[in-house]
């Protein structure tokens, strides 16, 4: 009804019949109640329940929803063909954590405006005009935000999975000019992962998780780009899984042990310094780093594995400085993966764990991967600075790997650099392998920096590095990264000068 401020009203009516003597409807009563408040917060409701409130895109519920109805479809009619688009925007978190979540925001509301815009269906006229194979040939399409910074799109009546990458592509393009937020340009690239409608025993939950298999894989694979789901991911993606699943058993039951190598003096061959390096202890064998490092990294559980280790280290350290008095002390290095080194406060915290177990801060290195230092640079100067002003030394590790150039360590304060292994495992075979890692040295030092070379294995590849100048080294050639006892003997030998301070074999170890 129209109110009379010009308003209309919903009025909820309930009537009541008035009877004469003889039984007769002489008139009816009406009571009319003004509902329009509780109609509209029930429409909010509603609303809510399958809108996202930042976007308006759809919700996972409604999009699901969708995905059912084509489902059905697809099942009575088989050239009824929908793809489902997992779309994940990388680095999201940095920009979240940079700028601030108002602004992440209105970033994600204007990446949905985007998304909107380029998925308009083309219209129906011209779509019959338009040829077969060029990505504009689709159905309805819905666009939803399950959550954080995940989209995820339907577009139904497509012909092959070909279509589907066509219409990513558009998406990532669409997503490419860069985004004004505050006066600053913003570059925004996204991982798209593709599930293709095709067996008839689909679910919706099904395809979802296969979208969404194929999108970390397109991550995997190097991110900003796209990837069709296929039986084999899932295979992997299972395998993953389990991995997952074991390693949070595997903290729990305190599988994890610490294996040292030797760092040796290149003056006097002594043993200066121990790097720690984890070891999965399983009931099957031993699993090394490159087999669980990655996977507990990303999933957050190296966090745990490495505070453990960092305790253990530390205790046992502490030990062989006291049975093993030189001078100076033994030191111990400790790598940082690259999901620690983004965590707010990893100064912090290593400052805690430090004192907990009573651990001098200056016999410790800190090793951070040139990649890592390097993907922002503005950062890492801060939390290198933040680390150095704990009295921790700090070791930049598989140096020449980055691609980047020593200059750009100089606003880092850094004391030592670690040359990667490949460059020392060739440079007593290739000439132009042994410039490269006499110049790093020079360089170094003019930074005054230290330097450690990697994987020494050969005496060939130790009197270059002698002749260089090259402080430190590790590797095969003195001894491998071995359990605690194999490591006490090998201090006690090395120091007690029994065996040749630089040993040509590794003890017994892994
Ligand atoms: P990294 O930090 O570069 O460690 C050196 C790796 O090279 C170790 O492999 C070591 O055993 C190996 N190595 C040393 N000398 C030689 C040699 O002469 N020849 C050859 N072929 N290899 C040599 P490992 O222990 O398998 O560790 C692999 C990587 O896993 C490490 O590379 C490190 O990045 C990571 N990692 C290991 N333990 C931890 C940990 O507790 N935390 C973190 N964040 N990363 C770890
Ligand atoms: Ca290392
Ligand atoms: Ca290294």
């Amino acid at each position: 009804m129209r109110h009379k401020d010009g308003s209309w009203r919903v009025l909820e009516s309930t009537a009541n019949v008035i009877r004469n003597a003889d039984g007769e409807a002489d008139g009816l009563v009406v009571v009319n109640r003004d509902i329009t408040d509780r109609k509209r917060a029930e429409e909010a409701l509603a609303h809510n329940a399958l809108y996202d409130g930042l976007t308006g895109l759809a919700n996972r519920t409604l999009l699901l929803e969708r995905l059912e109805r084509a489902l059905s479809i697809c099942r009575r009619h088989s050239d009824f063909k929908f793809a489902v688009l997992f779309i994940d925007i990388d680095e999201f978190k940095v920009i979240n954590d940079s700028l601030g979540h108002p602004t992440g925001d209105v970033l994600l509301v204007q990446i949905a405006r985007r998304l909107t815009a380029c998925l308009r269906r083309v219209d129906t006229i011209s779509r019959t005009v338009q040829s077969e194979s060029d990505g504009n040939t689709f159905g309805e399409t819905t666009i939803a935000r399950p959550g954080g910074d995940e989209f995820l799109v339907l577009v139904e009546e497509l012909h092959n999975p070909s279509d589907a990458i066509r219409i990513a592509e558009r998406i990532r393009g669409r997503l490419a000019p860069p985004f004004e937020m505050d006066g600053r340009e913003i570059v925004v690239t996204c991982s798209i992962g593709i599930a293709f409608s095709g067996d008839a025993s689909a679910e919706a939950q099904g395809m979802l998780r296969d979208a969404e298999i194929a999108m970390y894989r397109a991550k995997h694979t190097g991110k900003a780009r796209c990837e069709v789901f296929d039986n084999t991911m899932h295979a992997s993606a299972l395998s993953r899984l389990q991995l997952e699943t074991d390693l949070r058993k595997a903290v729990e039951r305190h599988e994890f042990r610490v294996y040292y190598q030797p760092i040796v003096s290149l003056q006097n061959g002594h043993i200066v310094g121990l790097e720690a390096l984890s070891r999965w202890q399983r009931p099957q064998g031993i699993v090394m780093p490159n087999d669980f490092i990655p996977l507990a990294d990303e999933t957050g559980i190296l966090l745990s594995i490495n505070r453990q280790l960092i305790l253990d280290a530390c205790k046992q350290l502490r030990a062989w400085q006291q049975l093993f008095a030189t001078d100076p002390l033994l030191f111990l290095s400790i790598n940082i993966s690259p999901k620690q080194f983004a965590q707010e406060n990893l100064a912090t915290q290593m400052g805690q764990l430090l004192q907990e177990c009573g651990m001098d801060p200056h016999c410790v290195n800190l090793e951070i991967t040139e990649t890592i230092a390097m993907s922002d640079v503005e950062r890492s100067a801060a939390v290198l600075s933040q680390l150095k002003a704990l009295g921790v030394g700090l070791d930049i590790d598989d140096f020449g790997t980055g691609y980047s150039s020593l200059s750009r360590l100089q606003g880092f304060p850094v004391d030592t650099l670690k040359i990667d292994r490949v460059f020392v495992s060739r440079m007593d075979s290739d000439h132009e392998t042994h410039e490269i890692v006499r110049i790093i040295v020079m360089l170094a030092h003019n930074l005054g920096l230290k330097v450690i070379a990697e994987g020494v294995e050969t005496q060939a590849q130790l009197d270059l590095l002698r002749r260089m100048d090259c402080e430190q080294a590790q590797g095969y050639l003195f001894s491998k990264a071995a359990d605690p006892q194999t490591i006490e003997q090998l201090l006690a030998a090395n120091r007690s000068g029994i065996v040749p301070p630089i040993r040509a074999e590794g003890a017994a170890s892994v």
